[in-house]
């Protein structure tokens, strides 16, 4: 009885509540915010400044209509879908449409249930980036968010199938964001705005692939961190 007790804890530690999806996008707006002048430099370089702004205000409208939901009765899906609307409607900037695809996809591969396992959220990863792939078009290599994206979602993955804890599996999508976000001050911008510059853009980390590393490790460090709680 007793051991059955605490396998079931266990068990139920390892899952992340609707509520626990919407408070992650509470903290991924904290960071935002903190960061959002940086980013609007990062775009001023090579784009025309605006990005930071997108970034935090579009993650505050998504955690807004998360917590607005009734989270005690709301899906995962639920809080993905309420997020999406929100950042669509927020943000004017080409990252609207690209994030509101992501979290669509992150939607329904979260699926209508009132939780998902944490060693499920390597593929809402995965579903974001495919839909910032459907949605933008890009390749990997044109100096964009996919560039950190598209090697967070394949190392997440990878480390899945290799058994790995979830802390190790969080720590690898970690390090491929940022070494995929770093990977594009090498590139020529193909996509986007930047793309004008041509040449001019080398030397400068893509501002939107410098956001999507706060957002994938922001997301999959407070994700571990309730899980745990
Ligand atoms: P805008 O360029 O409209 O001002 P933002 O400044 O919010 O939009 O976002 C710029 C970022 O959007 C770029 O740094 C790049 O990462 C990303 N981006 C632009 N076009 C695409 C695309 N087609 N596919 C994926 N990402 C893109
Ligand atoms: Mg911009």
């Amino acid at each position: 009885m007793r051991l059955r007790h605490v396998l079931g804890r266990f068990e139920m530690t390892r899952e992340l509540t609707a509520a626990d999806h919407a408070a992650a996008f509470a903290t991924l707006a904290a960071v935002l915010a903190e960061r959002r002048d940086e980013l609007c430099r990062l775009d001023g370089a090579i784009g025309d400044g605006d990005h930071g702004v997108a970034m935090a205000s579009g993650f505050a409208a998504a955690a807004k209509a998360a917590a607005a939901l009734d989270l005690k009765a709301a899906t995962v899906a639920d809080v993905y879908n309420a997020a999406a609307k929100a950042f669509l409607n927020a943000v004017g900037a080409s990252s609207g449409p690209l994030y509101a695809t992501a979290l669509m996809r992150a939607a329904k591969a979260a699926g209508s249930r009132p939780a998902t396992p944490i060693m499920d959220t390597p593929k809402l990863i995965a579903a974001m980036a495919d839909g910032i792939k459907a949605r933008g078009q890009a390749s990997e290599g044109e100096k964009t968010m996919l560039d950190a994206w598209a090697p967070a979602a394949r190392a997440g993955e990878e480390a899945l199938a290799e058994n790995r804890s979830p802390g190790d599996v969080i720590a690898a999508i970690s390090t491929a964001a940022e070494a995929g976000a770093e990977g594009t001050k090498a590139m020529v911008a193909a996509k986007g705005r930047s793309a004008r510059l041509g040449e001019r853009s080398l030397g400068h980390i893509d501002p939107g692939a410098a956001s999507a590393v706060l957002v994938i490790e922001t997301l999959s460090t407070e994700w571990l961190r309730l899980a745990e709680a």
